[in-house]
Formats: structure tokens, sequence, C-alpha cells
């Protein structure tokens, strides 16, 4: 039976080995430490290439991996990071090339496809619920970057965590640098620099405490959230649109799913769904090997 490998890198590697659109064996994680999300920042781009081979070599070390698939945050194009604002130090990173030259020295030969974080999380849904012939639409709500993937894959950006959702120029938080972003709504650093004093998860708590600030912050999170959903059903059309990635957990999907509503009225465009998928390391791990699959069948 055929494997393919799995990478995923936001916030950590997790590797894993993939078989029938399922892992195989146990997920490999770096670091293991569960509350080191901000690891790469200001870690050198080659030194996070070296962690990513070493990860890949130690996972596959049993298996006959004929394509290696890795998702990474940013806008990749042809094997390259074209840029990523929350992992600066790898803009321009022929990702690809390095990679496979470093495997090649270690004695692996697969072919090695990078593709968008979000895009590979998008493609495990579509996997592991076997709807690779439908649209879907996927939120990643990780740390400091918020990503938005789509299957099946297209030509463009689609740097949805980038959307606009408001016009006030004050609103300079994304890590982009670009104003009004829903990054910067968001993500942890703009939560931070908003609000100086609190960590987002106490952000979260004290507005269920009842805190009017954090409550007023918490309602404008899911409607900077609810815009961009809107503006994406508006350019796309309906749909099944998830969210998934560590923050995933503080979505109160009805109070999202009303902002959509009161934001979405023409009657061709009703009728999309969302959904909260948590388990995220899994399907991203999944969708990045399937794409890779999919790149290597392609090339022949
Ligand atoms: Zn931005």
């Amino acid at each position: 039976m055929s494997q393919t490998l799995g990478v995923v890198v936001v916030e950590r590697i997790a590797v894993g080995v993939v078989e029938n659109n399922g892992i195989v064996g146990s997920i490999r994680v770096f670091p293991e430490a569960a509350d080191e999300t901000d690891f790469f920042e200001g870690v050198p781009a080659e030194d996070i290439v070296q962690q990513i081979g070493q990860e890949i070599e130690r996972a596959g070390r049993d298996a006959a991996i004929e394509a290696i698939g890795i998702g990474f945050p940013g806008i990749i194009r042809d094997g390259v990071v074209e840029d990523s604002p929350n992992l600066k130090q790898d803009k321009g990173q022929k990702l690809r090339e390095e990679l496979t030259a470093l495997l090649r020295q270690r004695g692996i030969s697969a072919p090695v496809h990078i593709l968008n974080d979000a895009d590979a999380m998008a493609a495990g849904i579509a996997a592991t619920r076997g709807q690779l012939d439908k649209l879907i639409r996927v939120w990643t709500l990780f740390g400091n970057g918020v990503g938005f993937g789509r299957y099946p894959q297209a030509d463009g950006f689609w740097e949805g965590g980038h959307s606009v959702v408001t016009l006030d120029p004050k609103e300079n938080y994304c890590g982009c640098g670009g104003i009004g972003h829903l990054e910067g709504i968001m993500g942890h650093r703009a939560m931070r620099l908003r609000f100086l004093d609190l960590e987002p998860e106490e952000i979260f708590e004290q507005a269920q405490a009842g805190d009017a600030r954090c409550s007023a912050f918490v309602k404008l999170w899911h409607r900077a959230l609810a815009a961009a959903t809107a503006t994406s059903i508006h350019m796309d059309g309906p749909g099944k649109i998830f969210i998934s990635g560590t923050n995933a957990r503080f979505i109160q999907i009805r109070l999202l799913d009303q902002y959509l509503h009161e934001m979405v009225k023409m009657s061709p465009l009703q009728g999309s769904a969302l959904e909260v998928v948590s388990t995220s390391d899994e399907i991203a791990i999944i969708g990045a090997a399937v794409s890779a699959k999919y790149a290597t069948l392609q090339r022949g």
C-alpha cells in the first residue's frame, strides 16, 4: 500500500505517515511541550528547514514513502515561500528546493510538495469526509496566524486572514502591517497589543465572567470572522465553512452564525453552514499528504 508523509508547520512541526486518507501510527510533534506556541519566532529559516528535515527522517524511517506534503503558513507558490507575515524570516525561502536537497543527503528521495497550511487543512477535511468533489472552505485560527484554506485549490492567493473587516484607521494590529485586517483583530499578537494587560485566554475568560470590555471584544472577534466569511460567500457562493486551529475553541458557533445571517441577505447566497473542526494536526497532515500524492500523480 502506498504511503505518503504529511507535515504541518504551524506553531510547531507535526508529522505523520498517511495511508488511505488516514494516519498510520502516531503523530510526531516538535517541540513536544504544548504551550510553546511561539516556538519559531526568531528561529533562523535554515534552522527551521533542518528541524523539518529531521522530523521527516524520523517519522519516515520505517515506511516506504512515495511523496511528502508540507503545509506551511504564508503565500506558497511553486515551492517558494513568497511571504509569511508570522514567519518573516522565511520570506523568499526556496523551501522545496532546500528541503529536497537536505533529504537527499539523508537518503530520502521522495518528491516534496509545499502548500499553504490552511489549504492543507481544507484538503484534509475534503479527504476525511469523502467530499473531494465539493467546495470546502476553512478558517484556521492559530496563535498569531489566521489562515483561509480552500479545496479544491485554485490559482490565486486566498489570503483571507488579511480580509479587511473594518474601516477604522486605528485598527493596525495585523502582523503584515495592513490596516483593518481580520488577523489584526483575531490574532494573538493583535489581542495582546489591544489589551496590553491580558493574555488572549484571559480575555475570553473575563468575557465569560461578565467583564464589559472583554465581552465587547469577544463580540468584535466573532463579528470580524463573520464579516470575512460573508465576503467569501459574496465572492464564492454559499457552502460549508469550517473553523479549526487551536483558537477554534473560543468560537461561539451560534453567535457567529447569527452575525453571518445579519451580513448575508440575498436569497441565492443563503444556506451556508458553519462547523468547528477540532482535530487540526491530524486533518492537516492528511491533507498535506493527499495533496502531495495528487501533485506527484499530476507530474507523472
Ligand atoms: Zn494583514
